[in-house]
């Protein structure tokens, strides 16, 4: 038998598969156990270790709530302490100061730091290594000051082997220096092999406290369905159950049938629709209101969480839609092809801006792996160089002076008319057989 892993081996021509995929023996990579460095593997079995989190809602008594804006508060004060020593010793002295959250516990007008969970001063100092490690590497600016209410308020805490510190047990979370049990929302249980390693703390903009849990599994390998298996030794695509998606502004998608993303429940038919666009104007009219307001004053805090509690809502109606379609077509497809689209660059083309946020087609793509790996489906990723939209479905033939205002295709070779996103699904469709098949022979020789 061949063997599978969850990987994302990149192919000579830019492609490449995220979901699980062939690979030859001995090749196997997982991208986050590599960069995590904890997997126990044999050469021969693919077992990598793999993360997954749980996020629940929480409901923290009046103290339980003062003690966690506590927490968050002593993190952001010891990030900026611990910055701004950090950048006078440089700027002085030329010394690169390591300090760590001990130096400053140990001193009298910081007492009140042992008053905190450890654990999660001591992700404060590594945040701010990482912080400064991706600056001296040219991956990020340098580290900025966190400012109360503009920066996140949350804090990260790390479950000892040794004590319970944190732990989940029936609906209720328990965490260091947190007076008593949380009460959360259980809206889903957590299977029990998962080994729970840590737990991130955020009081959202709109006054809700969520709770990040972090757990590690050891990823079982799944095994290509036997339709693929059929498809690759005979090339017969009608054995597979494959669809191509072309991105588009309006609506999400357009896939290889000329289908529009969406589902129904309960015989009623849930289309995409714009979230944020439906609300901006309510958005729009709250934001002149905060606009008049005295700021930092008690009215203004408040108009804030109104404000914050809107875009919360499109977030997750956005999301919810997103899973739901994602879900799906994993279920559904055994081969899925996607376009790689730069999004940053899009986004920066002025006309489309609001409108491809608010598309969350990166957030889809992201989405969407996940559930091919989880249920086995491969997705292909076609280069965005491939021109998926100008070239004819029907001869082959590539037009080249078609402009992003067309909407239909007309083939000036053959005549064969099109819709212009409808074509481009099917080809993207052609191509992901085109490069599996391909991949597949080149490891078969
Ligand atoms: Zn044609």
């Amino acid at each position: 038998m061949k063997l599978l892993s969850f990987c994302a081996p990149v192919f000579p021509d830019g492609c490449r598969f995220t979901a699980s995929c062939r690979l030859p023996d001995g090749a196997i990579s997982d991208k986050r156990s590599a960069s995590k460095n904890s997997s126990k593997r044999t050469e021969a079995h693919a077992v990598a270790t793999s993360y997954i989190a749980y996020r629940f809602i929480g409901y923290p008594d009046k103290e339980q709530a003062m003690q966690m804006e506590r927490t968050i508060g002593s993190c952001r004060w010891l990030w900026n302490r611990m910055k701004s020593d950090r950048d006078t010793m440089y700027k002085e002295m030329g010394i690169v100061l390591n300090n760590t959250p001990a130096d400053y516990k140990d001193l009298d007008e910081c007492s009140w730091l042992n008053e905190v969970d450890s654990y999660a001063l001591g992700n404060v100092q590594l945040n701010l290594e990482k912080a400064y490690s991706d600056f001296l590497s040219g991956k990020s600016g340098f580290p900025k000051f966190k400012k109360k209410h503009i920066c996140k308020a949350s804090y990260k805490t790390n479950k000892d082997k040794r004590c319970n510190n944190v732990m989940l047990s029936n609906g209720r979370l328990t965490l260091p220096r947190v007076p008593g049990t949380i009460k959360l929302k259980y809206h889903r249980s957590v299977p029990e092999h998962l080994i729970l390693k840590a737990c991130t703390v955020c009081h959202e903009a709109n006054g809700k406290w969520t709770f990040t849990l972090l757990y590690e599994y050891q990823a079982e390998e799944a095994s290509l369905s036997e339709r693929i298996e059929r498809f690759l030794e005979t090339g017969d695509d009608l054995s597979i159950r494959h669809i191509g998606l072309d991105m588009s502004l309006s609506e999400l998608y357009v896939d290889s049938d000329g289908c529009l993303p969406g589902y129904e429940v309960n015989s009623v038919f849930v289309g995409f629709r714009k979230c944020y666009r439906g609300l901006e104007n309510r958005i729009a009219k709250e934001q002149h209101k905060l606009s008049k307001m005295q700021k930092d004053s008690s009215n203004y805090q408040k108009q804030r969480t109104r404000i914050a509690k809107l875009h919360a809502k499109t977030k997750q109606q956005r999301n919810d839609f997103l899973h739901q379609i994602a879900v799906r077509l994993a279920r559904t497809y055994d081969v899925i092809s996607i376009e790689t689209l730069d999004m940053s660059a899009m986004k920066q083309s002025l006309k489309f801006g609001k409108s491809v946020s608010d598309n969350g087609w990166g957030t889809f793509v992201r989405i969407l792996e996940e559930k091919c790996e989880q249920y086995g489906c491969l997705l292909i990723k076609v280069s965005r160089w491939f021109p998926s939209s100008k070239t004819c479905s029907h001869c082959g033939h590539i037009h080249k002076e078609l402009k992003l205002s067309n909407r239909t295709y007309i083939c000036p070779k053959c005549g064969h008319v099109m819709g212009r996103d409808h074509q481009a699904a099917v080809n993207i469709d052609r191509e992901g057989l085109r490069i599996l098949t391909e991949s597949y022979g080149k490891e078969a020789a």
